[in-house]
């Protein structure tokens, strides 16, 4: 039987780990392994083996079958944060598709699971023009550090991959060879992209590629054939190293002293506060969700928010300038569910000495009619009144458009490194009318990055001439916020940094953060990887630091 969190609370836990996405879940599972004794606290549901679960698509489908369910049920039970963000530059607010639960956002993730380049950890080398010096030289660790568990993680991952990268001369990553057969219209657009003399690969994926894999992404797996840090990590952590786990458990904030975190305290599933004790605090709640925590945990010892001393909690966000691209003669207006999530290029990873980004696929997009309520919810913002009412009337015309659109094009979804800046932010902000959580964002693109957004959409558009395709600005806007980094960022300097090379926090000995807020600068590619390898790192070096 599962023990009560009042019985969880009498233990002093080697490790707390807040959140059981990709940093907390792989971190928790290499503890445990190693023999520690691993808690963790996680405010959304175990989706794995949970008959209320709703998987293998969106739960806004599903939950008319669940008429007896609430709306924060089926958030919950669709493995998705339900918390609204407030666009603070545009004064608008926005639902960002983002995962809360067992694995966290990689429950939902489309899976694709890639190095960062050497060049990447020594940014200002590859952006020399960029004004501000808030970007810093080179990470505290370098490729070669991360490069064993890189290793580790591809192997635990299970990563397959096909068609290696041509710009990743000399790396041996730890695939499996992909058995998918693709797609025709791949194979035209495969050869139609090598006769533009663009270096095609198969990006690497943590998928079991089961035969009526339907490719979850955005979606709950319902087949045991995604490899995330729920099933990857969790489950074994739990089932095999007698890890616990605590569910619909929100942490509130820690109670910290000037050196050491005391507690850990949060309100429970029906409501009652518990308080949990560690001898490390491992804080892995997302990029968006872990600075909130720390600012609420003032005291006099952290007027400013624990762990607070250089004022870098929060900001420095970056979330990846993500535009999405419909190719719609690419597939000769067929069903093509994920077939183009089979090849990526990255000749423009870097270009004349400076960093763009990688263009990838991009696999499954919801429903029209969900799209079409998410578009309306942002128009009614900026159009008031009854205007913004009538708006309504659009409502079906535009779901069958979006509709036929998502089901017959090619996707993609290139993705293009932002640099920090420390006006980009995250804030706390009290919960909407209904409830709901709310975070704040302050995001602007630098000039700088804008002139590298327009001069990577020139590229991508030279490519892929003569084929019609409709660029959807994405970057623009803040919504996609799937992979914000950087908001308590590692550093060897504490004035500017959070966090120390080992992901401990800077004057506070117990205290650890392994979710991708350590970012000091986000990379043009996809930040799983990097977060589950660096979380190995992180556990290694604890588990020797207790030999
Ligand atoms: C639809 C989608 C597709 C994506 N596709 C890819 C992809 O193909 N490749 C890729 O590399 N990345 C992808 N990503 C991004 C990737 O999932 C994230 O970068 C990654 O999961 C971030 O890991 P993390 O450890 O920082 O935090 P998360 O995985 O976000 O985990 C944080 C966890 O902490 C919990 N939590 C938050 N606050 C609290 C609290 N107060 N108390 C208790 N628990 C709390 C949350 O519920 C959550 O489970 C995708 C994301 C989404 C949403």
């Amino acid at each position: 039987m599962t023990p009560s969190p009042e019985e969880l609370a009498k233990v002093e836990w080697d490790a707390i780990v807040i959140g059981t996405g990709m940093g907390g879940a792989t971190l928790g599972y290499a503890l445990s392994r190693a023999g520690e004794r691993v808690l963790f606290l996680e405010q959304g549901e175990n989706y794995l083996d949970n008959p209320r679960a709703l998987r293998g698509d969106y739960m806004e489908t599903m939950s008319p079958s669940r008429p007896d369910a609430s709306e924060e049920d089926n958030f919950r039970n669709g493995g998705r944060w339900r918390a609204e963000v407030h666009d603070a530059v545009n004064n608008r607010y926005f639902r960002p598709f983002l995962g809360a639960g067992a694995g966290g956002g990689s429950a939902l993730y489309g899976m694709v699971m890639e190095r960062l380049f050497p060049s990447d950890f020594a940014p200002r080398r590859y952006h020399a023009a960029a004004p501000s010096n808030e970007l810093p030289d080179r990470w505290p660790i370098s490729y070669d550090d991360l490069r064993p568990h890189y290793e580790k993680a591809e192997e635990l991952f299970r990563l397959r991959s096909e068609i290696p990268d041509p710009q990743r001369k000399g790396e041996t990553p730890r695939h499996v060879q992909a058995i998918r057969p693709h797609h025709f219209a791949t194979r035209n657009f495969e050869r139609f992209l090598r006769w533009k003399k663009i270096g095609v690969y198969t990006p690497a994926f943590a998928c079991e590629w089961k035969d009526d894999c339907r490719f979850c992404q955005s979606v709950l797996c319902d087949k045991e054939c995604k490899n995330d840090a729920a099933r990857v990590c969790l489950r074994p952590a739990l089932e095999r190293h007698h890890a616990a786990l605590v569910t619909g458990f929100k942490v509130h904030r820690l109670e910290a002293n000037r050196g050491r975190v005391t507690g850990v305290i949060g309100l429970g599933r029906e409501g009652r506060e518990h308080r949990f004790h560690g001898r490390r605090i491992v804080l892995a709640a997302g990029a968006l969700a872990t600075p909130g925590l720390l600012l609420r945990s003032r005291s006099p010892d952290w007027p400013n928010g624990l762990a607070n001393g250089s004022g870098a909690v929060g900001r420095y966000l970056m979330r990846h300038l993500i535009d999405v691209y419909f190719l719609p003669s690419l597939w000769n207006f067929r069903k093509t569910p994920h077939s183009l999530k089979e090849l990526a290029w990255n000749d423009f990873y870097e270009v004349d000495g400076v960093k763009y980004g990688t263009f990838q696929p991009f696999g499954k997009f919801p429903p029209g009619d969900l799209a079409a309520d998410d578009l309306l919810f942002e128009l009614k913002q900026s159009v008031p009144g009854w205007a913004g009412k009538s708006l309504e009337a659009l409502r079906p015309g535009l779901a069958v458009f979006l509709e036929f659109l998502f089901s017959h094009s090619g996707c993609a979804a290139p993705i293009l490194e932002d640099l920090p800046h420390r006006e980009n932010r995250v804030e706390e902000m009290p919960p909407g009318p209904d409830g709901r959580e709310r975070v704040a964002v302050h995001y602007k693109i630098s000039a700088y990055d804008r002139a590298r957004l327009k001069r990577f959409r020139k590229m991508i558009g030279r490519v892929l001439f003569p084929y019609p395709f409709i660029r959807f600005p994405m970057a623009d806007t803040c919504k996609m916020m799937a992979h914000a980094c950087g908001t308590a960022r590692f550093g060897d300097d504490p004035a500017t940094s959070v966090l120390n090379k080992w992901n401990r926090a800077h004057d506070v000995e117990n205290l650890y953060v392994v979710d991708a807020s350590f970012f000091p600068s986000s990379g043009g590619i996809n930040p799983s990887l990097t977060i589950a390898a660096n979380a190995l790192r992180v556990a290694d070096h604890l588990t020797q630091e207790n030999r």
